[in-house]
């Protein structure tokens, strides 16, 4: 049952465990948080805490006893490295999620906020896709190792939900971008890997840039801090264990994004395309409904969004 926003407001000196607080996701809650003024943020990087070790996260949690908890550690990775590494994307999702969702359930977390993701509805799901769309019909081949590593963590919290009333909610975020991306080329999603190969176009002067696929198949991108300030609205007015999609509503054809990037970027080449790369999903977008009746909407426009990004990356990545 969806309930009403109510009036609650966070803790301030509440200890906020952020599991993976280095990575895209994690580094843009930690910025929310700070800027919120929450003053008790707990954070292990992998050489002080391997949340794949099922003992490791038990003592830690045992120990430090956050009363919240959001889930942004995963492995994550674009089209090429979901279909390279399946296992990896299976087993160590379930490995961290199920480490990490049971000792919160153990040592008492009073709420627990997991991020799923978009890939998680079937590759032929109505769009906008709502929340309704789970299960309803075969996945995407391209990350169907993910998809089904993060529907167990939803489940999961539901079971925990249903059978001890644990407060464990799980929010589907759409395709994410922001600082902090992976601008690997092999490993990385579109938006990143095409603000790359703008930027290093521009740089040596090519003549075109290549995209992978078609160029057809479209998305729906939200800048991080909009996800950010989307968890924290989530953290204190939803306490369903139904999903709730997170997006800005709107997407794009990945050639309308390719000419945004290097419009952005300034690189005036051409574009070629690379036909032996997948297309994956046709098309996902979100449904976001749910969560716009709840009184959440996204702020950054896509094109400032990756002016903001692009900017990051000239001062952190660019050689
Ligand atoms: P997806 O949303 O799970 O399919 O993951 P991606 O962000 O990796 O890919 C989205 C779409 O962008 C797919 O159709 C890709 O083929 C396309 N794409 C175009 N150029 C690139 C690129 O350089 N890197 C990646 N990762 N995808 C690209």
């Amino acid at each position: 049952m969806l309930k009403r926003p109510s009036d609650f407001i966070m803790d301030k000196l509440e200890k906020i465990f952020v599991a993976g607080h280095l990575g895209l996701v994690g580094s843009a809650l930690i910025r929310r948080f700070e800027a919120g003024g929450f003053g008790n943020l707990v954070k292990r990087d992998r050489s002080q805490l391997d949340l794949a070790d099922e003992q490791a996260v038990r003592n830690f949690f045992a120990q430090e006893k956050p009363a919240v908890v959001v889930f942004a550690a995963a492995k994550v990775g674009g089209i090429k490295a979901n279909t390279d590494f399946p296992v990896e994307f299976l087993l160590d999702n379930l490995r961290i999620q199920n480490n990490i969702i049971h000792a919160a359930h153990d040592s008492g977390v009073r709420k627990l906020l997991f991020l799923g993701s978009s890939c998680i509805y079937p590759k032929h799901a109505p769009q906008p896709i709502p929340e309704t769309a789970l299960l309803s019909g075969p996945l995407e081949p391209t990350n169907e190792a993910y998809a089904i590593a993060k529907i167990a963590g939803i489940k999961l919290c539901q079971a925990y939900a249903r059978e001890y009333g644990a407060n464990f909610v799980s929010a589907m975020p759409t395709n994410l971008y922001g600082p902090n991306d992976n601008f690997d080329l092999l490993s990385s999603h579109v938006l990143a890997a095409l603000l790359r190969k703008a930027h290093e176009a521009k740089t040596r002067k090519a003549r075109e840039l290549v995209v992978w696929g078609s160029g057809k198949p479209r998305r729906e991108f939200l800048h991080v801090d909009d996800l950010a300030s989307a968890c924290l609205f989530l953290l204190e007015k939803y306490d369903s264990a139904e999903i709730i999609n997170v997006g800005c509503g709107e997407d794009i054809s990945i050639r309308e994004l390719a000419e945004l990037i290097c419009d952005v970027v300034g690189f005036d080449g051409k574009l070629a395309w690379d036909a032996t790369k997948p297309d994956g999903m046709p098309r996902k977008l979100l449904d976001v409904t749910k969560l716009r009746d709840l009184g959440w909407r996204a702020t950054i426009p896509l094109r400032e969004g990756i002016a903001r990004t692009y900017d990051w990356f000239r001062a952190n990545c660019a050689q």
